[in-house]
């Protein structure tokens, strides 16, 4: 490929039980874009975030064969640590997970499991990724206050600043957008965008127009496979497996 990548999976097959829930998907993804995921539910979208994520280790009967490099570490390594690989990646759910907590600690929260304890520091970082997460000017005032009392949008856009507080490398959304009012789902969008210039950014989505949106590399999963990948424009305009055609006209869904 012409671009840096930043993780490779490579031959990536993941089932649960007897079903195979992926078949040998191979991806590279470029560094500082965003590839956007698209393909109907069920196809697989959360379970390849998951793997990304080394999520499905504690899933029962689950069997993970294949290999995913971030850079150049192999993930699946037995001699990695899963919380090293996690704080690689910050991980944006469908639904905003917030912690039962204020919206200051909810952001705190990783840098003090990650050794910060100066009160100063923590008030640095929780103003500079509430700005990133465009949600500062909404909430500085109430920073006290429990995170719950924050609408959804706000919620999933601290649950953005909250992966961010850990300085990760990778952002990776699971239809992050898919509980949100379409205004919030255009702020959530346009960070994202924002957000690429410094991160790799992985999002999964079964919105057709958000994928055109937020798309500089789309990938089309179907049924566990990953049918066809490239730059967005090209597989938008001029989709080479029918099975991509049909769903971007909308006659699979
Ligand atoms: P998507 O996110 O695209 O909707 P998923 O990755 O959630 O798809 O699911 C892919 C397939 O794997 C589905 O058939 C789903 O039922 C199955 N699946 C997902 N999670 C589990 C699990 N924990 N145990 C058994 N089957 C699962
Ligand atoms: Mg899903």
């Amino acid at each position: 490929m012409d671009f840096p990548t930043h993780l490779r999976i490579q031959n990536l097959s993941v089932s649960y039980g007897d079903h195979l829930a992926l078949k040998d998907v191979s991806l590279d993804v470029p560094d500082k874009k965003i590839t956007v995921i698209i393909g109907p539910s069920g196809c697989g979208k959360t379970t390849l975030l998951k793997s990304l994520n080394r999520l499905l280790d504690s899933v029962d009967g689950v069997k993970i064969r294949g290999n995913i490099f971030v850079d150049d570490e192999d993930i699946y390594d037995p001699r990695v640590e899963v919380t090293h690989i996690r704080k690689k990646m910050g991980l944006l759910s469908q639904k905003p997970q917030v912690l039962p907590m204020s919206v200051f600690d909810n952001i705190a929260y990783g840098p003090k499991i990650h050794g910060t304890s100066d009160r100063k520091k923590l008030s640095r970082i929780v103003e500079r990724e509430l700005r990133a997460a465009g949600l500062w000017d909404e909430v500085k005032d109430r920073l006290h206050e429990p995170a719950s009392q924050l609408s959804v949008g706000q919620q999933q856009r601290l649950c953005l600043a909250r992966g961010l507080a850990v300085e990760p490398e990778i952002i990776l959304g699971d239809e992050p957008t898919s509980a949100l009012d379409p205004q919030s789902s255009r702020i959530v969008e346009q960070r994202l965008i924002e957000l690429k210039s410094d991160y790799t950014v992985i999002v999964v989505t079964h919105i057709l127009r958000q994928g055109r949106r937020i798309a500089d590399y789309l990938a089309f999963l179907y049924l566990g496979e990953l049918v066809e990948h490239g730059p967005a424009e090209e597989v938008f305009a001029h989709p080479k497996d029918p099975r991509t055609r049909a769903y971007l006209t909308g006659e699979i869904s």
